[in-house]
């Protein structure tokens, strides 16, 4: 198996933000990085920019990201990101 890390550089072409994201080997990141991440590049509460296609494709990583829950709780504990989307 072969671990990939590398950064990723997430871009909202609407706000002209970016975040820069090293997701663990495997793909994922931590809830908190995918809560932290939305919020650098959107930080207006109520927003939509994420459902516009004005934001551009370099959102698409987080808005294609799959959770993936605790088994007991069901809460969210991380993120897994699609290098292709
Ligand atoms: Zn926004």
């Amino acid at each position: 198996m072969r671990a990939s890390v590398k950064t990723m550089t997430l871009r909202n072409d609407f706000h002209g933000t970016e975040v820069r994201l090293r997701p663990r080997p495997g793909g994922t990141i931590s809830a908190a990085t995918h809560r932290r991440a939305r919020r650098a590049l959107c930080p207006h509460e109520g927003c939509r920019c994420f459902s516009s296609s004005a934001s551009g494709e370099g959102v698409l990583p987080l808005l294609h990201a799959q959770p993936i829950y605790d088994g007991q709780s069901s809460r969210v504990v991380a993120y897994w990101l699609p290098e292709e989307v």
